[in-house]
């Protein structure tokens, strides 16, 4: 893990010692952060990296997963689909369920959640667990990481009780903030830049991927890396390569994918994805463990072009990795996506497999297009998508809610 001093070399000095001055007040404060997963997906990559930076700067913070059985991961997914838009029934054995699990963990957890100064809950699983910490001494934020800009009612109803009670809530964008009886903050996550998945590469690393996953250099490549989810539409990514193979028939796709371990529908998914791809040979769908951090951050840079056709997205984590590489990112007009594809200027925005195709088709015919909106997404992520905005955002809020009260807070 790298030292906050290290990160002076992106930033400049002056971002890192006014990270120093926000959380001086705040040292030995007891920062608990908790989700549902340790391995796969945005939230454990961001906490991966948040969590020792905060300790470093002396605050006490710690990470907890809360766990639960299948039928607990095959609700919150449905959550994850109703919250997104989908029109899901959820059986009343699974809520009860999911009620209980959460008990359970609260159980767990109470020794260590109690008398926290600061609670972070992320996203829908473990929002029950403050119902169940009648005693909470602390300040307990829900973070929404996902896009519920539409959420499905039904759903939203039965979960918004949860959230009640809570003393604020952390958003990525504005049109996902719902009406909730407590102050809402807007938060965009964050990539760290030092990280394996996103340092530089030596070349050598970089070719070792054409020879390992048998992908022609001197051929054009698109990809997009994402778990099998439906709401990132891979069976559209193919859809889209198709009609773009049409002009540029020398296309390759890659489908750099794993599985989060809170995601039970990734199988299913990845069977739809072989059946659309039906043996194309410059079709590679990879699935990679959850730690081939460095594989990935070579096919990003190993490839042309990055696409994210998601059809919903709360952020949308590999898009900031692949415009810090300098790739121009084709995404879905969706979400967290517009929020860092400035359309025309740091990469493309779509609707459709055709769109996809279409603005793939243009790029790699206008290679000083392409290098140049690489080059602006690039900076676009320098400017306000790094780990150290991240943290600081987070302070800032800490210090504000630790200060409810007072006509004036100072920040250092
Ligand atoms: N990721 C990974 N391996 C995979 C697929 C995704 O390491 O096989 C990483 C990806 O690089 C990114 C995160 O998981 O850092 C996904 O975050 P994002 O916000 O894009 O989507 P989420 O999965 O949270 O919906």
């Amino acid at each position: 893990m790298q030292s906050l001093e290290s990160y002076a070399k992106i930033t400049g000095q002056d971002v890192i010692t006014q990270l120093r001055q926000l959380a001086e007040p705040m040292r030995g404060m007891k920062v608990v952060h908790v989700n549902s997963t340790r391995m796969g997906g945005g939230v454990a990559e961001i906490l991966h990296k948040l969590v020792p930076l905060m300790n470093e700067l002396g605050l006490d913070t710690h990470w907890e997963v809360i766990e639960g059985n299948n039928d607990f991961y095959q609700c919150t997914k449905s959550f994850h689909n109703a919250l997104q838009g989908n029109q899901v029934v959820i059986p009343e054995s699974l809520l009860r369920n999911f009620e209980e699990t959460n008990r359970e963990n609260a159980e767990k957890l109470r020794p260590k959640l109690e008398d926290a100064d600061i609670v972070f809950i992320h996203d829908p699983q473990p929002a029950p667990l403050l119902r169940y910490m009648p005693d909470r001494k602390g300040t307990w934020i829900w973070r929404c990481h996902i896009d519920v800009s539409r959420p499905y009612r039904p759903v939203w109803k039965y979960l918004r009780p949860f959230l009640l009670d809570y003393d604020a809530s952390i958003w990525s964008l504005s049109d996902f903030a719902q009406p909730l009886p407590h102050p809402q903050y807007l938060v965009p996550p964050s990539i760290d830049p030092l990280s394996d998945k996103n340092i530089d590469l030596p070349e050598s690393e970089i070719n070792a991927v054409y020879d390992r996953f048998d992908i022609d250099p001197n051929r054009p490549l698109i990809t997009q890396v994402s778990r099998y989810d439906r709401f990132k539409d891979p069976v559209g990514v193919i859809h889209g390569y198709r009609y773009a193979k049409r002009f540029i028939p020398g296309l390759q796709l890659v489908l750099a994918g794993g599985s989060a371990t809170d995601d039970p529908e990734g199988e299913a998914v990845l069977n739809e994805v072989y059946d659309a791809a039906n043996d194309d040979p410059d079709v590679k769908i990879l699935l990679l463990p959850s730690d081939a951090h460095r594989t990935i951050n070579a096919l990003q840079r190993a490839s042309d072009i990055i696409l994210q056709k998601s059809t919903r997205e709360g952020f949308g984590l590999t898009v900031t990795e692949a415009m810090w590489k300098g790739r121009p990112v084709i995404g879905g007009n969706t979400g967290g996506i517009r929020l860092q594809v400035i359309n025309h200027h740091t990469g493309f925005l779509v609707s459709t497999p055709e769109g996809a195709a279409l603005r793939t088709r243009y790029l790699l015919n206008h290679r000083d297009i392409l290098e140049n909106m690489g080059t602006k997404a690039k900076q676009f992520v320098r400017d306000h998508f790094l780990l150290t905005r991240h943290l600081g955002e987070y302070l800032t809020l800490m210090v504000v809610l630790k200060h409810e009260h007072a006509d004036r807070v100072e920040l250092a």
